[in-house]
C-alpha cells in the first residue's frame, strides 16, 4: 500500500449509497427515504476537518437524510443528484485551487470508477462489485455503513502524521 501518495491529500470525497451507508435505502409508505449513518464514520470526518483536510460527499441520488447528516457534520461540500461526478470534483478542486492527485475518493459501485481513476488515490469499499477492487489503490476491511469511512480517514490522518515526524 503507498502511503506516500497519501501524504499529500488535500481531500477525501465520498460516494453515499453503499460507502456511508450499507447501500439500502428504506422508503416508507408514504414515499419517505430514509438512511442509516455511522456516528465513528461522522467522527471520522470530523477529524479529517479538524486536520484542515476538505471532505466531500458526491452521490448520484439525491437525499435529504444526507443533506441534514452532513450539515450536523459541518461538511460543507455536498454534491447530490450528480451526473457526472468527475465534473463535480473538478469543480470543488478548482475552487480549493488543488490537484486532483491530491484527491482520495472511494466508491462502491461502476459509476464510482471514472472519478476513482480521476483521482490520486482510489479506495474500494470492502462492499465494493469485485471490479472495483482491481483497479483500486486501497481496500477497506470494513464494510459500507460499518466503519469503511472511518477506516479511510484514519488510514489518510496516519499517512499524514508519519510523514510529519
Ligand atoms: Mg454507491
Amino acid at each position: 500500500m503507498s502511503n506516500e501518495k497519501l501524504a499529500d491529500v488535500r481531500l477525501v470525497a465520498f460516494d453515499v449509497d453503499g460507502v456511508l451507508t450499507d447501500g439500502r435505502i428504506c422508503i416508507s409508505d408514504e414515499g419517505v427515504e430514509s438512511k442509516t449513518f455511522h456516528t465513528q464514520d461522522g467522527y471520522g470526518m470530523r477529524r479529517l476537518l479538524e486536520a484542515d483536510i476538505v471532505v466531500a460527499v458526491i452521490s448520484g441520488r439525491t437525499s435529504a437524510a444526507v443533506a441534514k447528516r452532513m450539515s450536523e457534520l459541518g461538511i460543507a461540500h455536498v454534491v447530490q443528484g450528480c451526473e457526472d461526478k468527475v465534473a463535480a470534483l473538478d469543480q470543488i478542486i478548482a475552487r480549493l485551487n488543488i490537484s486532483r492527485a491530491q484527491c482520495v475518493y472511494v466508491g462502491d459501485d461502476i459509476p464510482d470508477l471514472p472519478l476513482l481513476k480521476h483521482v490520486g488515490f482510489a479506495v474500494a469499499v470492502a462492499n465494493a462489485v469485485p471490479a472495483l477492487h482491481a483497479q483500486c489503490d486501497h481496500s477497506t476491511s470494513a464494510a459500507g455503513g460499518s466503519g469503511a469511512v472511518r477506516e479511510v480517514c484514519e488510514l489518510v490522518l496516519g499517512a499524514r502524521s508519519q510523514t510529519s515526524r
